[in-house]
């Protein structure tokens, strides 16, 4: 058995503390002594366990595991080990425009995106959006992505999709749409089923494939086309749903009457849904991927996993889009927790109460960023949790240098409130390091660079000074303050006193 050594020691080449590790492909791996969250059925916390890798698969976990000759080990003491975290809904395409929207509001970002500037993402753009996405998840330990890729105003945009994600160790979900088309005619495209026949082998599971539309409830449905084709495909749909001014109950009833509701449904957002919509999503079987930042920022309704629970649907947690806010499940998890408390008060206070318990726990949103990420997208066979036989998706959280890694008390809430995405240690994705001592494994961050700078460039170039400075600095509202009846005068130099 090989130590691994700190990565201090590692030296500075991207792949370098790898080998000095001894970890390298193919050798079995064991994390040794780690406070291990398995998200099992039972949600069993292994404290000072092991967790050994064979291959691709998790072999065994428990403590003081004996291991095959060889095996490498890393240190996890003082870590929390976990399953790699999984986001059921992310634009990644929008990353080559990280930050811009910092302050807008869903009608800005729809003007910018689906009329103004988003017909304008060249193939290669798409790419390199992507790519910077990718190797953004694998480093915050998101080791499964759906890239809802509503980009896709061709099919050599969706092959530039497609490339970028296959240069990226981690899993992903290719979820194909095209927000300058209708669902019912680039469904319909021969070169769209080429597409999907060349691309997507069935046994892939490290590269998946959905169909992703929205249904804005006109009453003659064109969007059955779409929904039959992915029927014909065996794709699973992933829809924004119940978001304030785009989609609501009209577009749930549809699909109801249609019969296109299915357990594989993932009804992104869900907020703004009335009680009826939420029994049919349950009766079906869906889930809701709940994206807590872009709802509290944009405007598509309340962050809705208080009325989720309330209904028995199933939730798993997103980010959305880079071009807003963060793209790590470190945040999603801290949002949606203080979001569905936030509101468990809020709705107390209005009745005269007062909340003496919280009824969603740290432990329930890290299910959500697991197991419950797994379970929306067919996976939970695979990935999603610790266990013997499952995929060796796992993420190791440790950071010696951190004063808040300790005390270790509540793994749960270390997670939630005290964990960022700087204190991931290794990520393994499938059985392979992508990262190690905090480092990325054998990823080329100055290709991404470049490839983000031509498509910055390009855009810039596009919109011109003007329109590039507006769309970063829409207009602020006019604010009223409030006329004070109080005044408050310096008198003397004794310090202030009541007017006279
Ligand atoms: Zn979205």
């Amino acid at each position: 058995m090989t130590a691994a050594s700190s990565p201090d020691q590692a030296g500075g080449q991207p792949g370098a503390g790898l080998a000095a590790a001894g970890l390298t492909p193919g050798r079995p791996i064991v994390f040794r002594n780690a406070t291990v969250l398995t998200m099992d059925d039972a949600h069993h916390v292994l404290h000072g366990g092991d967790v050994l890798i064979t291959g691709d698969r998790i072999t065994a976990i428990g403590p003081g595991l004996q291991v095959p000759e060889g095996t490498a080990e890393i240190d996890a003491t003082g870590g929390i080990l976990m399953p790699g975290m999984i986001d059921t809904h992310r634009h990644m395409w929008q990353t080559a425009m990280r930050g811009y929207g910092a302050d807008w509001t869903l009608t800005q970002y729809f003007v910018w995106n689906y009329l103004q500037w988003g017909k304008s993402f060249r193939p290669q753009d798409i790419y390199a959006g992507n790519l910077l996405s990718a190797i953004e998840a694998i480093d915050a330990g998101v080791t499964t992505t759906v890239d809802w890729s509503h980009g896709l105003q061709t099919t050599d945009h969706a092959d530039a999709a497609v490339d970028a994600l296959e240069e990226v160790p981690g899993r992903f979900i290719l979820a194909y749409g095209n927000i300058q088309q209708g669902p019912w005619e680039w469904s319909a495209a021969p070169e769209f089923r080429d597409f999907v026949n060349r691309r997507f082998s069935s046994g892939n599971d490290m590269l998946g494939f959905q169909m992703a539309f929205d249904i804005p409830g006109n009453p003659e449905f064109l969007e059955r086309a779409a929904f039959e084709v992915a029927r014909d495909l065996g794709a699973p749909v992933t829809t924004h749903a119940g978001v304030r001014g785009a989609t609501g109950d009209d577009g749930i009833r549809l699909m109801y009457d249609n019969g296109f509701m299915t357990p594989s449904t993932v009804y992104v957002h869900a907020a703004t849904l009335s009680a009826d919509s939420y029994h049919r999503i349950a009766a079906t079987g869906g889930s809701a991927s709940v994206s807590t930042e872009s709802e509290q920022n944009a405007g598509q309704g309340y962050p809705p996993t208080w009325r989720l629970r309330e209904h028995g649907i199933p939730v798993s947690l997103s980010m959305d889009t880079s071009v807003w806010w963060s793209a790590d499940l470190f945040s999603a998890m801290r949002a949606t927790l203080s979001a569905d408390r936030s509101r468990e008060h809020l709705e107390a206070h209005n009745r005269d109460e007062t909340v003496t318990h919280h009824y969603l726990r740290a432990e329930q949103v890290v299910d959500w960023a697991t197991r419950g990420g797994a379970k929306a997208l067919g996976l939970d066979s695979l990935t999603g949790s610790l266990e013997p036989g499952k995929k060796a998706d796992v993420v190791l959280i440790k950071n010696d240098a951190s004063p808040v890694m300790f005390p270790l008390l509540h793994p749960y809430g270390h997670v939630v409130f005290q964990a960022g995405r700087g204190d991931v240690h290794t990520v393994v994705v499938n059985g392979r390091v992508v990262k190690y001592g905090h480092r990325l494994v054998d990823t080329d961050l100055g290709r991404a660079r470049q490839a983000i700078e031509q498509t910055v460039d390009y855009l810039q170039g596009e919109l011109g000074p003007e329109a590039w400075n507006e769309g970063m600095h829409p207009d602020i509202p006019e604010a009223r303050v409030l006329d004070n009846p109080y005044t408050y005068t310096y008198t003397d130099a004794e310090g202030p006193g009541p007017a006279s």
